[in-house]
């Protein structure tokens, strides 16, 4: 063997890992399927690192923005991919937007550069016996991703995300919603948003005449309708089909009037630090901005805050929640890492985060060290927490980094500030780590 670790894909992640690995003096093959006659259906290029959709980082804004906290805490881990999006920005307010073909040529051009990497034009359809990160991303080979499905078993890769909206549990009003369970079964474990009928009737028209985000060509034939159909169409289906379905009211006593509401909206904790609330059966197809308009009339979320709205997109991911241990090591054969969107975070950054620390884990591993993971409290080890453990195994659907996957800071703040207590407790806890690991010569 010729490497000493194996990369599958040279997207974010997978390009992210292997410079990680090769500066750490470990020797890479990067096997990338783009430029050996295979190709994704979103992807128009053979580079390396290439951004399939929008050109943007998100924000860069480190002290009030969970995403921008997360580019400084990469570029302090000598991230190739934001040194690569710094040195090709175009202007974009506080955003983080680059020119993409001078960035992925950039990624690309590094890489080979690299006298530890060597980038293979090779489409790989099984798992390897040898160290390996797989970050073949939402749109995996299917070969590759049927010998994932085997390994992992039955249901463990999903092959569409179907989100429903998740709120931050703080912003949803109490005083109109309350906690129950159906007909009063275990703990009073969900928030019930309560709906009259003329608040119902309302909600449905508004979800009939609410704005659409379109299918893809190469999504369209996906069939996604039986487990999972969006809110709209059952809501065009007729107007008592959600009130037969997601939100039926009956055995709910709702404490502020002893009846059960006409109809009502459901909302299930998400992370095991209870920051995180999905609205159950809530999948949708509604444009973003459409979906803050409409959900907000529903009692008790008027001021609701969302960590991340809805979707319904092809993507390919895993429950590793269930399937990874804390250094992203497929529990079941620990030869092999994951890194990237395959294991459920979502976004070109985080992604690129991922495959950065799952690279800083196998290069600890192959000098006998045990790289400790980040701490919750910064970005990173909020993300590589949330996907590793503290997501809800049984509702894990992909998530952008966001303050919720935080523990919260003490006391109550006005928003700005809480959002700085966030961020200076992060930096602190951020430095304190690498302060440590360095020592340890872990990273
Ligand atoms: C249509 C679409 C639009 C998106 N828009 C956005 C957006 O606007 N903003 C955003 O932040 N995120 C967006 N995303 C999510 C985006 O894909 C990820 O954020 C990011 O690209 C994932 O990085 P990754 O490295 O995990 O996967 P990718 O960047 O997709 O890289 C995976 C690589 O693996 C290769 N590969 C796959 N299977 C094999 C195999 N069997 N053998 C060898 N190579 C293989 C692929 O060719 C690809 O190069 C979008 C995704 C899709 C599908």
């Amino acid at each position: 063997m010729s490497f000493d670790v194996q990369i599958i894909g040279g997207g974010l992640a997978g390009s992210e890992a292997a410079w990680q690995l090769a500066e750490a003096g470990l020797r890479v093959r990067l096997s990338e399927m783009r430029g050996g006659g295979d190709t994704t259906p979103a992807h128009e290029t053979d580079r390396l690192a290439e951004m399939v959709c929008s050109n943007s980082f998100r924000s860069d804004d480190a002290e009030h923005n969970a995403v921008g906290l997360l580019h400084q805490e990469m570029r302090d881990l000598g991230s190739l991919v934001m040194r690569c999006a710094d040195q090709h920005r175009v202007p974009a307010g506080s955003a983080l937007a680059v020119d993409r073909e001078a960035f992925a040529s950039e990624v690309t051009r590094a890489i080979e550069q690299n006298p530890n990497i060597t980038i293979v034009r090779e489409r790989v359809d099984s798992l390897p016996d040898h160290p390996t990160i797989i970050a073949t991303g939402p749109l995996t080979g299917s070969a590759l991703a049927e010998a994932i499905a085997a390994q992992t078993g039955q249901g463990a890769l999903a092959f569409f995300d179907a989100i429903a909206p998740i709120v931050h549990r703080d912003s949803v009003d109490m005083d109109v919603a309350w906690m129950a369970a159906r007909w009063d079964k275990g703990g009073k474990d969900y928030i019930n948003c309560p709906l009259d009928k003329a608040q119902y009737d309302d909600f449905i028209a508004a979800l009939i005449d609410g704005e659409k985000m379109p299918f893809k060509d190469w999504e369209k034939d996906t069939p996604y309708f039986e487990g999972c159909m969006p809110i709209e169409v059952m809501a065009e289906r007729g107007p008592e089909t959600l009130r037969y379905g997601p939100m039926k009211g009956v055995g709910l006593d709702n404490p502020r009037t002893g009846r059960w509401p006409y109809a009502v909206v459901q909302l299930r904790q998400d992370n095991a630090l209870g920051t995180l609330w999905n609205m159950v059966g809530f999948q949708t197809k509604l444009k973003h901005g459409e979906q803050v308009r409409i959900f907000r009339t529903i009692p008790g979320l008027e001021n609701a805050e969302f960590a991340r709205l809805g979707g319904i997109h092809r993507n390919s991911f895993i429950n590793s929640p269930k399937l990874l241990d804390r250094e992203l090591r497929l529990v079941s054969k620990p030869n092999v890492r994951f890194a990237g969107q395959i294991t459920g975070c979502e976004g070109y950054v985080e992604s690129a985060a991922i495959g950065l620390i799952a690279a800083r884990f196998a290069v600890a591993e192959s000098t006998g060290n045990t790289l400790t993971p980040p701490p919750a409290e910064t970005a990173l080890g909020a993300l590589l927490g949330h996907i590793t453990g503290g997501a809800d195994a049984e509702t894990f659907q992909p998530m952008n980094v966001n303050f919720g996957l935080m523990p919260p800071p003490p006391g109550r703040a006005r928003k700005a500030d809480r959002k700085k207590a966030y961020t200076e407790r992060a930096r602190g806890a951020f430095a304190d780590w690498l302060a440590s690991a360095r020592e340890r010569e872990t990273v």
